[in-house]
């Protein structure tokens, strides 16, 4: 009788226990918590899942390099109360400034804290091409629903933020000694698409331009520069790369030649059916995808994928 009751009474306690902890973390959103990547690197790394109010948007990775001049943070993540958040965890490995906001793309999980590294005082830079979307009705209808849909954590108060500086091409930056060669990759996965190389510590700060060991979303990017865009990413000498989603990668080659593959191989396939009038279900279900079915989200992601390309390839070969 007795060893039953505190049987019972040790299950309470853990469903307490629990209970309070899942309280505690709808009110505070995933847990944030700085990774170091290399010597002076560090990230962020957000959920694996659509942007909700429980998750505050938190779906997108961030970054930051401290340099002896100040901290260059990379991405901005969704919501200005996580961008609040990535500064706490930048304080606690440096009291240094926040002097430089990097911009790999404007879509909104990487851009509404901008206005939290603004207020700051950081300089913002992105790539040029991202003004026409920063202008258009487009991205103010999508902040719109995204104040509904993700409220409070995105709410009247946000704003989209222009760049102080807009870049054209490429460019090398040394803050405080440190080089960052910024390198424009879009057209790819945005027209703005831009990545940041450390050559020093051979990190790649790689956006959404490379997923690893999963299928990537495809969409309506344009695949023929995503795969340019690659092959010019393989001839950094990168070690590490940083993705906009999901953990980091030690195997940067490896990652980058599986997204290039994959995008060049729905090219091939896609290519072929529509340049013979093919229809795209029995081109799919003809094509051998042993390669990369067992991929994660292959399942999920493949079929859309290579109707996406179908599409593309069908204006292409027009
Ligand atoms: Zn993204």
């Amino acid at each position: 009788m007795t060893s039953t009751t505190t049987f019972w009474r040790r299950i309470v306690a853990v469903l307490i226990v629990a209970l309070a902890a899942a309280q505690a973390q709808a009110e505070e959103g995933p847990a944030m918590v700085a990774q170091q990547v290399s010597a002076s690197a560090w990230y962020v790394e957000g959920v694996s899942a659509l942007g909700s109010p429980a998750n505050q948007n938190f779906i997108s990775n961030a970054a930051f390099v401290v340099t002896p001049a100040g901290v260059v943070v990379i991405d901005a993540l969704g919501s200005p109360a996580l961008a609040e958040r990535l500064v706490a965890e930048i304080r606690k490995v440096t009291p240094k400034p926040i002097t430089h906001v990097i911009v790999t793309h404007y879509h909104a999980d990487h851009i509404y804290g901008l206005q939290t590294f603004k207020a700051l005082g950081a300089r913002i830079i992105a790539h040029g091409e991202a003004r026409e979307y920063l202008n258009s009705e487009t991205a103010r209808l999508r902040l719109e629903a995204s104040r509904q849909e993700l409220a409070p954590w995105v709410n009247a108060d946000t704003h989209l933020v222009e760049a102080d500086e807009w870049i054209e091409g490429d460019k090398d930056l040394t803050i405080g000694g440190v080089q960052f060669k910024l390198k424009q990759v879009g057209p790819s996965h945005t027209p703005e698409d831009m990545v940041i190389y450390l050559p020093s510590e051979k990190v790649l700060f790689a956006g959404d331009l490379v997923f690893r060991s999963r299928i990537p979303y495809v969409g309506k990017a344009d695949s023929r520069h995503w795969i340019a865009a690659l092959d010019a990413l393989l001839r950094f000498d990168a070690k590490i790369i940083v993705p906009g989603h999901g953990p980091l990668s030690r195997e940067a080659q490896k990652d980058m030649k599986l997204t290039r593959d994959y995008l060049a191989y729905l090219r091939t396939t896609m290519e072929k059916a529509a340049k013979n009038l093919d229809p795209f279900e029995e081109a799919y279900a003809a094509t051998d995808w042993s390669e990369f079915e067992h991929l994660p989200l292959f399942r999920v992601a493949n079929r859309m994928n290579a109707y996406n390309t179908y599409l593309l390839l069908e204006e292409e070969v027009k």
